[in-house]
C-alpha cells in the first residue's frame, strides 16, 4: 500500500511548489522509497497541449504521449523516473470522464454532482496512479492557490483521502511566502496565517510548513508560525535561495524535513542517503568553465517555454565542468544583415520545437550560419525541420522549398504531413506523442554519442521529412543518422564534414537528467566548448 504526500500552495503562486514537490521526492527516493509523483491542475483545459506558450509554458511530454504541466519536468528530473499519463490531471478530464459516465448511464439515476461524483473521480485518479506505479510513496502536487474557487473539488478529494487512511498514511505539505516589508528588514507571517486558516476551512491541517522568503526565518518566526498554524517548529523549514534548484532537497534534508516525513508517515528503518545527489550538487558547483549558446525560438521571451530545453543544456554543461550561458534570440529579430552580430560571439546555436509560420525564416538564417561558419547546431523538432528546408533552398536550389504547414502549396514539400495527420478534426491530443523507437546508423555522430543501436525517444508534431527527397538531400550531405524503421520516417539528421550539425524530430530535452544527461545535449555542449577552445 501506497502513502500519500499532499503539497498545496499558499499567499501566492510562484514560490516553487512544483521544486519543492520535486525535492522531497528526491529525498525520499534516496531514502530508499520508490515515488510517484502527479500534479493536479485545476483549469477546465483538458490537458495544456492547446494553450500558447505565453500562457502556460513548455508542454511536458511523457513516455506515454501525455502532454502535461512543465513541473512534470522538475519531477522527472528530479526523481530520475518516467512518469505516465497518470501524472497529470485537470479539471477537464476529470470532467469529462463523469460526463463519458453519465451518459453511458453508469450513475443508474442518480444525480450526478461535484460531491460525490467529481471527487471520486479525483480520489482514483490518485489511487489508480498508487497501484499502476506500485510505488511506496505518491507525492501530488495541487496546482493553484488555497482560496482558489476552481481548486475546491481537489481539496476536497484530498481531505477526504485522508479521512479514508491511517493517519500516518497521509502527509500535508503547505508551501507559502512569508513577505518583507519594503524598506525595512521585518517579515511578516499574517499571510501564512490566513492561508493556513484557508486550508483548515477546507478541513486540511497541514502537516508541514515549507516557506519561502527574501529573509532569513530565524526560529523566533518559526515559533511564531508554529503558533498560529499548529504545526511543531520542526516541521516548518526555509526554502532558502540557492544558486542551482537542485540544492533544494539538499537544503531541506540539512533542515531534518526527510527525517520528520518518514518519522510522520512511520517509515523509521529507512536507510540514510548514499549522498550522490549531494555530490553532484558540489560537482556542479565547482564548473570553472563557460560557454555560450544562442537559443533561436519565438517564444523566447519567457523563458518557461523552453524549460526542458534550457535545464537539458545546463545540465550538461555542468557534466563537463562548464556553466552554460544562454543567449535568448527572438528568430523575428534575425535577418541577413544582423546575423553576425547576433552570433558572432556564441560557441553554438540551437533552434528547439515551435509551431507556425512566425519567425521561422530567422530560424534558418540561424541554422544557415551555422552551417556555413561551421558551428555547432543543435535542431530540435521545428530545429530539424527548418534546418532541412534551408539546406534545400540554399544548397539544392530549391526555390520556396517548405513545410506544408506554413505554405501548403510549395514546389518543394520538404517537411510534410504524416498520412496519419490528415483529415483529423480535432487539435488536442492528436499530435505523433510520447515515445517512438529509431535505429542509429552505424558510423554516425548519433550512434556514437548514444552508444547503442534501439534508442526510444518522445515526439510531440504532426510533420515528417518527406522521403522523397532523401537523395537529394545526400547529395548535400545529409546524412539520415536516425530512422524509425516500422514508419520509415526520419528521426535524426547530421551534416558531413561539419564539427556537430545534428538534428533530430524527436523532443530529446524530456529524458535529459542531471544524474545522466541526454547524449545529444552532452555532445552539443562538448562541440561548443571545442568551437570556443579552438577560436
Ligand atoms: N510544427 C512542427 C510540427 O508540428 C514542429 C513541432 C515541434 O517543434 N514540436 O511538426
Amino acid at each position: 500500500m501506497a502513502k500519500f504526500i499532499f503539497v498545496t500552495g499558499g499567499v501566492v503562486s510562484g514560490i516553487g511548489k512544483g521544486i519543492s514537490a520535486a525535492s522531497i521526492g528526491r529525498l525520499l527516493k534516496d531514502r530508499g522509497l520508490s515515488v510517484f509523483m502527479q500534479k493536479f491542475d485545476p483549469y477546465i483545459n483538458i490537458d495544456p497541449g492547446t494553450m500558447s506558450p505565453y500562457q502556460h509554458g513548455e508542454v511536458f511530454v511523457t513516455k506515454d504521449g501525455a502532454e502535461t504541466d512543465l513541473d512534470l519536468g522538475h519531477y522527472e528530473r528530479f526523481i530520475d523516473e518516467e512518469l505516465t499519463k497518470r501524472a497529470s490531471i485537470t479539471t477537464g478530464k476529470v470532467y469529462s470522464k463523469v460526463i463519458e459516465k453519465e451518459r453511458r448511464g453508469d450513475y443508474e439515476g442518480h444525480t450526478v454532482q461535484v460531491i460525490p461524483h467529481i471527487t471520486d473521480e479525483i480520489k482514483n485518479s490518485v489511487y489508480k496512479a498508487a497501484k499502476e506505479s506500485g510505488a511506496d510513496i505518491v507525492i501530488t502536487e495541487i496546482g493553484g492557490t488555497v482560496g482558489d474557487i476552481e481548486s475546491l473539488p481537489f481539496l476536497e478529494a484530498i481531505r477526504q483521502i485522508h479521512a479514508e487512511n491511517k493517519k500516518e498514511d497521509v502527509l500535508f505539505v503547505h508551501t507559502v511566502l512569508v513577505p518583507q516589508i519594503p524598506g525595512s528588514d521585518e517579515l511578516k507571517t499574517k499571510p501564512t496565517q490566513h492561508s493556513f486558516k484557508e486550508l483548515m476551512s477546507n478541513g486540511i491541517k497541514t502537516n508541514v510548513i515549507i516557506v519561502r522568503s527574501d529573509g532569513e526565518i530565524t526560529d523566533s518566526i518559526k515559533k511564531k508560525i508554529s503558533l498560529f498554524c499548529d504545526v511543531p517548529v520542526e516541521a516548518i523549514v526555509q526554502s532558502e535561495n540557492v544558486d542551482l534548484i537542485y540544492e533544494v532537497p539538499l537544503v531541506f534534508h540539512q533542515n531534518g524535513l526527510d527525517q520528520y516525513i518518514l518519522r510522520k508517515l512511520d517509515l523509521t528503518k529507512q536507510p540514510e542517503s548514499n549522498g550522490d545527489w549531494g555530490k553532484m550538487v558540489e560537482r556542479f558547483k565547482k564548473s570553472d568553465k563557460d560557454v555560450n549558446i544562442a537559443l533561436v525560438g519565438k517564444y523566447v521571451a519567457l523563458h518557461d517555454a523552453y524549460l526542458s530545453v534550457n535545464q537539458a543544456l545546463l545540465d550538461a554543461g555542468w557534466d563537463m565542468g562548464a556553466n552554460v550561458h544562454i543567449k535568448w534570440i527572438n528568430s523575428e529579430d534575425i535577418t541577413e544583415e544582423n546575423a553576425e552580430e547576433f552570433f558572432k560571439n556564441v560557441d553554438g546555436i540551437i533552434v528547439p520545437g515551435g509551431f507556425g509560420s512566425r519567425g521561422l525564416e530567422g530560424m534558418m538564417i540561424a541554422s544557415k550560419y551555422a552551417r556555413d561558419k561551421k558551428i555547432p547546431y543543435f535542431g530540435i523538432c521545428l530545429g530539424m525541420q527548418i534546418a532541412l528546408i534551408e539546406i534545400a533552398r540554399n544548397a539544392l536550389g530549391f526555390r520556396d522549398a517548405h513545410t506544408t504547414e506554413v505554405d501548403a502549396g510549395t514546389p518543394y514539400p520538404i517537411i510534410d504531413l504524416m498520412d496519419s495527420q490528415k483529415n483529423l478534426e480535432n487539435l488536442g491530443g492528436t499530435m505523433r506523442l510520447g515515445n517512438y523507437p529509431c535505429v542509429t546508423e552505424e558510423g554516425t555522430k548519433a550512434r556514437q554519442l548514444y552508444k547503442e543501436e534501439k534508442i526510444l525517444e518522445r515526439h510531440r508534431h504532426r510533420y515528417e521529412f518527406n522521403n522523397k527527397y532523401k537523395g537529394e538531400m545526400r547529395r548535400a550531405g545529409v546524412v539520415f543518422s536516425g530512422i524509425n524503421e516500422d514508419l520509415d520516417l526520419v528521426e535524426i539528421i547530421e551534416l558531413k564534414d561539419h564539427p556537430y550539425y545534428v538534428a533530430c524530430q524527436f523532443h530529446p530535452e524530456f529524458k535529459s537528467r542531471p544524474n545522466n544527461p541526454h547524449p545529444l545535449f552532452k555532445g552539443f555542449v562538448k562541440a561548443s566548448l571545442e568551437n570556443k577552445k579552438n577560436k
